[in-house]
């Protein structure tokens, strides 16, 4: 199969559960799933636009994320990339930090991040094809927000974010959840002299009216509005101190803490 893309390549939405995202990359002949925590309606995406699944990529351990993938290589005999060090059987290509993958029959180029936090093996995929600046994050970072500490620590997935949010401005970021506009309730309670929030929860409920995904949202968006992206800004320390969650004097990393712990509750 050719290493470079030469139909166009489009990401679509596969909502599925509550409020889960699968995302099928394809180019109108091929596609890959990110993510299938469950088959029948990855199956239905196929059918619906006649594609044919050449790849399987995970990002971590959870079920909601993995839980598709057998009745998916009963039906087709696809690699599964994912996590070297997240414990998932179906995996069949182990990756971790730095490596690249060339996705089958999509010749779409992408580098592997490992950004430990929400689980400590979970990787992200980042785009490397022209045209296509993407990355699939999972449960790392959300719109506005960010997964929950299962079983890393903050200073890991304070590092986590931190790299995502290196990435290019206009890179458009894939994740796994439809969490947005609760995240950016937080992100303005936390930092509500920040006008880019209030901005951003006009576009995203006028989005969610109409039916449609927050998501992709952008890297330079979530680092003008996601506050943990953010904790370092002196009114989000404010805000913790007065909420008694924060002492006067503390490091960017307790705030980091304060504010994932925080938003458990909110
Ligand atoms: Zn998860």
């Amino acid at each position: 199969m050719p290493n470079l893309p030469s139909r166009a390549l489009r990401v679509l939405a596969i909502p599925a559960f509550e409020n889960n995202y699968l995302w099928l990359v394809h180019d109108g002949v091929h596609a890959a799933v990110v993510d299938p925590g469950a088959a029948a309606p990855v199956q239905a995406a196929l059918a619906q636009h006649h594609l044919t699944l050449t790849a399987i990529l995970l990002t971590h351990h959870h079920p909601d994320h993995i839980g598709g993938v057998p009745a998916l290589l009963a039906a087709h005999h696809v690699p599964v990339f994912g996590p070297r060090h997240d414990g998932i059987a179906a995996v069949t290509l182990a990756l971790g930090d730095a490596e690249r993958i060339t996705v089958p029959g999509l010749g779409l180029a992408l580098r592997v991040l490992d950004v430990p936090g929400h689980t400590l093996g979970h990787i992200a995929y980042v785009s490397e094809t022209a045209g296509a600046p993407w990355l699939f994050c999972g449960d790392t970072l959300f719109g506005g927000g960010c997964g929950r500490l299962f079983e890393g620590t903050p200073a890991q997935l304070r590092d986590s974010l931190a790299r995502l949010g290196a990435l290019p401005g206009d890179t458009e970021v894939y994740c796994a959840h439809e969490y947005t506009l609760a995240n950016l309730r937080f992100a303005q309670a936390v930092e509500p002299g920040n006008p880019a929030i209030g901005r951003r929860i006009a576009l995203e409920a006028a989005k969610r009216e109409r039916g449609q995904p927050t998501i992709p949202s952008t890297i330079d968006l979530e680092n003008s509005t996601n506050p943990f992206l953010r904790y370092r800004e002196a009114e989000i320390a404010e805000q913790l101190v007065k909420a008694g969650r924060l002492a006067p004097d503390a490091e960017p990393l307790q705030a980091f803490a304060a504010l994932r712990t925080w938003k458990n509750s909110f």
